[in-house]
């Protein structure tokens, strides 16, 4: 579906080996979140042909 924004992104937070979702921030031009267990924030930026890829490891 060329053109749609995923809302959010799968991510896997290496630190703790847990996978959670992060979501689209305000501006629209990256995923935003943080490790469930030690609250370390990720980011993860949309580029310009963005979506393609839909799973990341946070290191
Ligand atoms: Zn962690």
């Amino acid at each position: 579906m060329p053109g749609e924004r995923k809302k959010f992104l799968g991510i896997l937070f290496d630190c703790c080996n847990v996978y959670r979702r992060i979501y689209i921030n305000k501006e629209g031009n990256a995923y935003e979140g943080r490790c469930p267990y030690c609250q370390r924030e990720v980011t993860v930026k949309i580029g310009p042909e963005g979506g393609s890829k839909r799973f990341f490891t946070a290191r």
